[in-house]
């Protein structure tokens, strides 16, 4: 790869750009987590207030309903010890401590002592047997009764009792005599845990206690769990509790065993006691804390599958950048490389529909000559669908080259960019190669070239008069249109359009004025027809037009119907107005009559043919009924103005000799063509196809020049000079030109008017039409010798001889060839000889073949002779031979009888 400071530059860019994606998505990762986590522990703390809650209010009511209990039993010791002392007071000696147990009077299910002593502190009375008798007068309790400290309940300490020999709490209170003297105290020991039983002992965990302690802050009993501890559970002295109630949570170090606990509290109403319930903690939250675990796992298992989601695709998108800089290294060389060479360049990707077909392709890069193209910016069309940045008529013909090239790996050609232009060019080169998942595809702009070639191509195929496509054109153009009409089972029309009297026009006003008409004729038939038809000019006078998908023949009908009519109209001409021309359309339609350019063209020709046949300024469709011979002049007619064009004509020689002498005393001129393939053609083959096409005079001018300039060459050899006598059509005469045509010539080569003679048809002499008697008159002013050509064959009679007023009658060959098999020819023969002499016309027996013929024609008197007896007719460079004899054979030969002399 070249690193060029393009794709440094790049690079760095995409760089820059991917740590700019770690550090966003690092930093949405980091806020997603913290998120999560906050999340979690804010629901945990809320839980964890609920427990929180929940244990104080659970130490709280074990509190109180601990306290009722005890409430409930220091008055049961209350009352009992009460009414002890009234009867005490009463009756002394009725009082029966041991009686009133074993009657039931005290709780039984528990130890429970009761005794009496008296004033000297002797237990006088007891409820059970002592196991020592000890006298209490000493004990700090008796005095403080004897003292009268305080009436009501007095309750100790835990103390160690002689009499019961165990640990006891002992509620204890003052007799009296009825005069209220000290009379002795009675007194109820319990064990200590006595009051630590406790009814409701289901909510109690292992490690929650209960303690009743003396307001004093000693303690009476303690339970923890369902063991009865005696002051176990206090490290140090605690807390006081001195309010009425409260709840409070107490750090680690109050506790023996170390565990934090919510300590609730209540004191007892007229008693001195205070009843206390502890809960720990670690017990309260348990709960919750398993909750917390399994919460904080989940939010460590979601913030990891994060993490490493991320990881991954931070990996995967790494790699993904390492390959998209690699490919764009690559792409942006290549597009230096081709906007250099003027390319446009895009990497396309094909798209494909439900059905595998190609149906878009997606733009991955192109370079900025490419986007250029398309008028556009490179930015605006990467990462594009065709479909969206592209032309429809452009984006179909691009599927189409790329499908191509998929199937072939290569696809490759020129392209004129349709109109409305979707390129900023008019041609394009395209080169579509098939890579890879992708397909390169290159577009070079080859207008310039193609401008160039175009108007190279415009010269060879425009007609300059009319600006129209000339025939060369429409031969390129017809294999192309018949090859779309025959994928699209299309229908095509070809219109074969000649214009009639055209040469009347092009004769009469001149060129300048046939060339004027023509401009507008093809301008008209432009406009009778649709844009997207093509119009033709062949040469000369004829157009074609082709049209394309057509439905029918009426609708090629209806064109040439369109076509006549508009050319029916008069044409408005700087030489003069109101000039009328008409036209005939021949039609032939693809594929019913033929299916090559050639074939169509010749059957429209055919077919135009005979809409003149039948009158002009009409159309006619093309039949194969149309006869053949009329195809075979038509093709005929065609060759025949080819010849004119390419001069291929030539003019043999035959001599005329006199009757008598042999003596040469005229040529006659006769026209052959040497055509390239058959040879020498006769006259007798062209001269009424000639006529027919209007070709003929033409033709004539072409021999009397040629005639002319021969009759130079031979002066010029030095040779002595006879006539030449040239043969004139009707049709010459009609045109009126040819005696100016003949008077040119005799001057241009500076000849006597001697040295040509006429020849004319006696048809064309009686036809005394005005133009015929002027051309006559014409000729015989110019003093050039006239003569009937064929005569007898037909037309006049004898007695009308006199009128014809010539200098010589060629008698025609058919009655010199019956003066062999019979007496008539003779007749005949003597008749005109006779009749021609006395109104002094020379008479010419033509096509002598045999010495008997001669020998009769001089018997008869005819003047000269001409035929293959004497000779054929020869090319020009014979008759120097000839002039060389002073009499021609057989005249020379001795075997012939030479009978008299010529008149
Ligand atoms: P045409 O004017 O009657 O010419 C004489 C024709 O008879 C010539 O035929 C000639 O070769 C032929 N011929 C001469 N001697 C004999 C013979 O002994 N026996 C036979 N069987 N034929 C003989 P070609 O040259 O084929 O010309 C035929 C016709 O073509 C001419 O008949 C003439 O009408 C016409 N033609 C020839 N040249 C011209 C021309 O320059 N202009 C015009 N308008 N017509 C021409
Ligand atoms: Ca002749
Ligand atoms: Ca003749």
């Amino acid at each position: 790869m070249i690193a060029t400071p393009q794709s440094l530059r790049d690079s760095a860019g995409l760089a820059r750009d991917h740590l700019g994606r770690f550090v966003a998505s690092g930093a949405g990762l980091l806020a997603l987590l913290t998120l999560l986590w906050l999340g979690t522990e804010h629901a945990l703390d809320q839980e964890e207030a609920n427990a929180r809650n929940a244990a104080s209010l659970r130490a709280h009511s074990l509190a109180n309903s601990y306290a009722t209990q005890l409430q409930h039993l220091a008055e049961q010791m209350d009352q009992i010890t009460l009414r002890i002392a009234y009867q005490w007071q009463d009756a002394p000696q009725a009082v029966d401590l041991a009686r009133d147990w074993a009657r039931g009077l005290f709780p039984r299910e528990k130890p429970f002592f009761v005794y009496i002593a008296n004033a000297r502190g002797d237990p006088v009375r007891l409820s059970f047997d002592p196991v020592h008798q000890t006298n209490i007068a000493d004990k700090p309790f008796f005095r403080m009764l004897r003292d009268d400290c305080c009436d009501g309940l007095l309750i100790s300490p835990p103390e160690f009792s002689e009499l019961v020999d165990r640990q006891v709490v002992r509620f204890s209170r003052r007799l009296e005599t009825t005069s209220g003297a000290f009379a002795g105290v009675v007194v109820i020991l319990v064990e200590p845990n006595f009051l630590a039983t406790f009814q409701d002992e289901a909510g109690q965990g292992p490690n929650d206690f209960l303690t009743v302690r003396l307001d004093t802050g000693q303690i009476l009993a303690t339970r923890l769990g369902s063991e009865r501890e005696d002051n176990v559970i206090f490290n140090r002295q605690p807390p006081r509790f001195a309010t009425e109630r409260g709840v409070t949570l107490e750090p680690a170090a109050t506790f023996r065993d170390a565990r934090q606990r919510y300590v609730a509290w209540r004191k007892l109403e007229r008693y001195p006691l205070v009843a206390l319930a502890g809960l720990t903690e670690a017990d309260a939250l348990a709960a919750y804390r398993v909750l917390a675990r399994s919460y904080r796992l989940t939010a460590m298992t979601a913030s990891l599958f994060l993490v490493m989601f991320w990881a991954a695709g931070m990996v995967f998108a790494t790699k993904l950048a390492a390959r998209r800089r690699a490919e764009e290294d690559i792409r942006s060389t290549y597009r230096m490389a081709t906007d250099a060479a003027d390319e446009g360049f895009y990497m396309l990707r094909a798209l494909h529909d439900d059905k595998g077909a190609l149906c878009d392709f997606q733009v991955e890069d192109c370079n900025e000559r490419a986007a250029a193209l398309l008028g556009k910016k490179r930015s605006e069309l990467a990462g594009k669908r065709a479909s969206q940045v592209m032309h429809q008529a452009l984006h179909r013909d691009l599927v189409e080259v790329v499908r191509r090239a998929l199937a072939h790996g290569v696809y490759e050609d020129q392209l004129r960019v349709p109109s409305p232009s979707w390129l900023s060019a008019t041609w394009v080169h395209r080169r579509a190669v098939h890579s890879g998942p992708g397909i390169a595809l290159t577009l070079r702009d080859i207008s310039e070239i193609k401008a160039h070639e175009e108007a190279l191509a415009d010269l060879a195929n425009n007609d300059p008069l009319t600006r129209l496509p000339n025939r060369r054109w429409l031969m390129n153009y017809l294999p192309s249109a018949l090859q779309r009409a025959k994928r699209g089972r299309g229908r095509l029309a070809l219109l074969f359009i000649d214009l009639d009297n055209f040469k009347i026009v092009n004769d009469t006003l001149g060129h300048e004025a046939g060339d004027e008409l023509l401009m507008q004729a093809a301008l008209r038939i432009r406009q009778t027809v649709r844009a997207s038809d093509h119009v033709a000019r062949l040469g000369g006078d004829e157009f074609t037009v082709v049209l394309e998908q057509i439905d029918s023949d009426a609708d090629a009908a209806h064109v040439a119907a369109g076509i006549i009519n508009t050319m029916a109209e008069p044409f408005e001409l700087a030489a003069g107005g109101g000039n009328r021309v008409s036209a005939s359309v021949g039609i032939s339609i693809f594929p019913e009559h033929g299916d090559d350019a050639e074939s169509l063209l010749k059957h429209a020709d055919v077919a135009m043919y005979a809409a003149k046949a039948a009158g002009r300024a009409r159309y006619h469709l093309y039949h194969p009924s149309l006869s053949e011979a009329l195809i075979e002049k038509l093709s005929r007619e065609r060759t025949l103005r080819l010849a004119i064009e390419r001069d291929e004509f030539i003019v043999h020689y035959q001599p005329r000799v006199g009757a008598h002498s042999g003596k040469l005393c005229s040529l006659e001129a006769l026209l052959r063509w040497q055509h390239p393939e058959r040879g020498i053609v006769s006259p007798a083959e062209f001269i009424d196809v000639a006529e027919d096409a209007g070709l003929i005079v033409r033709i004539g001018e072409m021999v009397i020049d040629k005639v002319a300039g021969q009759l130079v060459a031979w002066r010029d050899a030095g040779m002595s000079l006879v006539p030449v006598s040239v043969n004139i059509s009707p049709y010459q005469l009609q045109s009126g030109t040819t005696s100016a045509t003949l008077a040119a010539a005799l001057q241009r080569y500076g000849l006597e008017a001697r040295l040509l003679e006429i020849e004319v048809t006696e048809s064309a002499v009686v036809d005394r039409s005005m133009v015929v008697s002027r051309e006559l008159d014409a000729l015989r002013a110019l003093g050039l010798r006239l003569m009937i050509d064929d005569f007898g064959a037909g037309y006049s009679s004898l007695a009308q001889l006199h009128r014809l007023d010539v200098d010589a009658l060629k008698v025609d060959r058919a009655f010199t060839r019956a003066l062999s098999t019979g007496s008539e020819g003779e007749v005949l023969y003597r008749a005109i000889v006779s009749m021609a002499t006395a109104l002094e016309m020379t008479v010419v027996a033509e096509g002598v073949e045999t010495r008997e013929q001669l020998r009769l024609l001089q018997l008869l008197g005819c003047h000269e002779v001409q035929g293959y007896l004497i000779s054929r007719a020869l090319p020009p460079e014979d008759m120097a031979r000839l002039a060389m004899l002073s009499v021609l054979p057989p005249f020379d030969a001795p075997t012939i009888d030479v009978i008299g002399q010529p008149a």
